[in-house]
């Protein structure tokens, strides 16, 4: 098999530079090991039409590293425009922010056909094209168009919103119709996969049989993945970490202090503003925590030409002064705000550092910083995990203290339950959590996916065959995927 993974952008991080977001941080390691073409933007763009895409290639791993000028002209409405403020806001349920003109519509398209030409050259007998995220819902399309037969797959990293809420993007019908010339399109939780086979029966009118969806381009399965992390190597990183500077200059400046942690993208959607607001709450309700707490919310910066980040840029930095102004004293800040990344060991010895961890969007496909945390833990002293109950991965992490982020005063209370903790209940909750983590890691999440594919594919072919045959009989599906002790995907 000859696998070719496509993203809008490739990371090439090393272990000493911050990841740009979950979705590289995952692929990263994955592709290095599987010996995988993984194509995406180089992050600069070409003008003029250009016959023959420029492609720079490079090593990685086992694999390579293909990264394309994209079209200058179609750019910035392709990703800042239809992408970050169209469909990101939509799959976050944040339908009010959507700020997109039918321009930038038509440079998505046109990215996405851009992609699937730049492709063609990847391709060989036994290539199997593996598309990422919301970047790119037309690129299976724009390939079958090209005659493309190939096994090709998608997974959307982002939530799925309800029906009604993803019908408020505009051009929502031709979108969800060329998503289905994927063979299968993976899911972070149950809720999503639901809510897009919802929308495909009802807006669409087709007809599903077991997770199946049957259109103009054969069968599409619709199937659920929840991304996992490599725990093992978390842990390493962790205990490795504890020398490094950045890591012991936080742990002396403490005094004694417990420390609880955020890291997150400055986003709407990671509920930035709530949860620092729960931290003001929390200190007012309860003020012998003053001097005895603090906060290191690790923030950084993304999309800042966008009008909504760039406003809540601006809201987060005077909250942060004002929550530190009301409460803070000469020897004491409540809330150490930092708009820099960290390598990822780096990050795991502060998330071991600290005796909390906060994770509390307002939406979020999976969170992996949550999985991160919990695998950083000092398993005979481990922290406890905060965690919203809309990111993806209190499905799994549900022996978390979960939370409602909108609720501001219970996640007040929750978050001073979670500084005074006894041992037992810590350890109690943070086992079961190490224990889905290594159920499910990244490595499972890829070879589960790609294993998935090729059957979806296979069974596709033998549905038109028999199909072409005027055979009735087509049964769906060819293999089962809830056998008992079978998958985990399902
Ligand atoms: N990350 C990092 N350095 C930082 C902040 C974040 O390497 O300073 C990584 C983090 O380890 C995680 C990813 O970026 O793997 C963020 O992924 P997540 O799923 O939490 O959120 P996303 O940014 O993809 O919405």
């Amino acid at each position: 098999m000859n696998l070719v993974v496509v993203s809008n952008r490739v990371s090439r991080a090393s272990a000493n530079e911050p990841m740009t977001g979950g979705l590289a941080a995952a692929l990263l390691p994955v592709v290095e090991k599987s010996g995988a073409i993984w194509v995406g933007s180089s992050g600069r763009v070409r003008d003029g039409a250009q016959k023959e895409p420029f492609a720079e290639i490079e090593a990685l791993g086992a694999g390579a590293l293909a990264m394309l000028d994209l079209p200058a002209a179609h750019y910035a409405g392709y990703y800042e425009g239809f992408a970050n403020s169209a469909l990101w806001p939509a799959l976050h349920s944040r339908t009010d922010l959507i700020r997109s003109s039918h321009d930038d519509y038509q440079s998505y398209r046109e990215v996405n056909s851009f992609m699937a030409r730049a492709l063609l050259r990847f391709r060989k007998l036994e290539t199997v094209f593996w598309i990422q995220d919301y970047h790119f819902l037309a690129l299976g399309a724009e390939l079958r168009d090209l005659g493309v037969t190939h096994p090709i797959g998608f997974f959307l990293h982002t939530p799925w919103p309800t029906r009604a809420i993803f019908s408020g993007v505009p051009h929502h019908r031709e979108l969800v119709e060329a998503m289905l010339a994927y063979d299968l399109i993976g899911f972070q939780t149950d809720d999503d996969r639901d809510n897009f086979l919802s929308y495909v029966e009802s807006e669409l009118g087709l007809e599903i049989t077991g997770g199946i969806v049957a259109s103009r381009f054969g069968h599409s399965r619709c199937a659920v993945f929840p991304i996992g992390i490599d725990p093992a190597k978390f842990a390493a990183h962790a205990a490795k970490a504890a020398s490094h500077p950045d890591v012991s200059r936080l742990r002396r400046s403490l005094n004694g202090e417990k420390l609880a942690i955020g890291v997150d993208r400055v986003d709407y959607s990671k509920g930035l503003v709530n949860r620092i607001e729960a931290f003001d709450r929390m200190l007012t309700l309860q003020p012998q925590l003053k001097r005895a707490v603090s906060l290191l919310q690790i923030a950084t910066l993304s999309r800042g030409t966008i009008e909504a980040y760039g406003d809540l840029q601006d809201q987060l930095a005077k909250l942060v002064s004002d929550v530190n102004g009301r409460h803070g004293e000469v020897d004491w800040t409540p809330i150490r705000y930092l708009n820099k990344g960290f390598s990822q060991t780096v990050l795991a010895g502060l998330y071991r550092t600290a005796q909390v961890g906060l994770v509390t969007p307002l939406h979020d496909g999976m969170n992996l910083v949550a999985k991160e945390y919990v695998a950083a833990q000092n398993p005979v002293d481990p922290g406890v995990l905060v965690l919203s109950k809309f990111a993806g991965a209190a499905q799994e992490l549900d022996t978390a203290l979960l939370v409602n982020p909108h609720d501001i005063d219970g996640m007040a209370r929750t978050i001073a339950m979670a500084f005074s903790m006894p041992l037992l209940e810590r350890r109690m909750r943070w086992e079961a959590m190490m224990a889905k983590l290594r159920a499910g890691t990244i490595q499972d999440w890829f070879a589960d996916f790609v294993d998935a594919l090729q059957d979806a594919h296979a069974a596709n072919d033998k549905a038109a065959a028999l199909t072409l045959a005027g055979d009735p009989a087509v049964v769906w599906p060819l293999r089962s995927y809830s056998a008992p002790g079978g998958s985990r995907y399902h």
